[in-house]
């Protein structure tokens, strides 16, 4: 019966790739060209945020990057599936903005590849909130978009309602430490006894700074989870 209505399926609406339109064997797939234009974040990168390094550095099997090795990121894990530039851009923001939602399988399974190398046990999926307002506005949270078949391949419970969010302006162009000056106390915990002493994997569609997830992973930590990973699908990447 599904093999059948997957074959009705796909004489109705042909799998083809959801930015050129070229014809696919499967759903949820880019065809190999516009693949290829994606800057994909692999190895070399930092072991702990996944910040990318240059494909030539030989740095081991545990790589840090300085902001790291400086104590500033508390979560066990960060990862992004690729870079923020013209291409991902392309894709998310009409995602973010214009419920472009034929990008969903696409980015979600980019996220779910990235994470695959590390193993995790994840009990909670819980997509970056939006506040009230901004959530009334839009429509829907794209962050929950992407968290939804995650949570699903890590046969984990997905939450929308236990962390709340304050309203603030939009943080516009400022720099990482604004960031995390404006991010600070946005967020609150409603019912920790459901977190307590889990797993968390927070979801987002960007990382610009990590302000967001920094400040999430303080509050999750206070509400007594066990472990913080967080998984973006693309994230700005500066020099340093
Ligand atoms: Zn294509
Ligand atoms: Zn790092």
């Amino acid at each position: 019966m599904v093999k059948l209505f997957s074959k009705f399926l796909n004489f109705v609406f042909p799998p083809i790739c959801p930015i050129c339109g070229e014809a696919l064997e499967s759903y949820g797939a880019l065809c190999a060209k516009c693949w290829a234009g994606f800057n994909w974040i692999s190895n070399p990168k930092c072991f702990k945020c996944g910040y990318p390094f240059p494909a030539d550095l030989d740095l081991g099997p545990y790589p840090m990057c300085p902001h790291c090795a400086a104590g500033e990121n508390d979560l066990d894990f960060i990862r992004s599936a690729c870079v923020y530039d013209d291409v991902s851009k392309n894709i998310m923001l009409p995602f973010k903005h214009a419920a472009a939602l034929k990008y969903q399988m696409v980015m979600s399974r980019a996220m779910i590849n990235v994470l695959r190398d590390l193993n995790l046990n994840v009990d909670i999926v819980i997509p970056v909130p939006l506040a009230r307002r901004r959530l009334f506005k839009r429509g829907y949270n794209q962050a929950t978009l992407l968290a939804r078949p995650i949570a699903k391949h890590f046969s984990a419970v997905l939450d929308v309602d236990t962390i709340s969010r304050k309203y603030k302006p939009d943080m516009g162009h400022k720099n990482a430490k604004q960031r995390r000056e404006n991010v600070r106390g946005v967020f609150k915990i409603l019912n920790s006894d459901k977190i307590k002493g889990k797993k968390i994997l927070l979801v987002d569609d960007v990382m610009t700074s990590g302000a967001t997830f920094y400040e999430l992973n303080r509050v999750l930590r206070k509400a007594g989870v066990s472990a913080v990973y967080a998984v973006s699908f693309c994230r700005v990447v500066h020099a340093i």
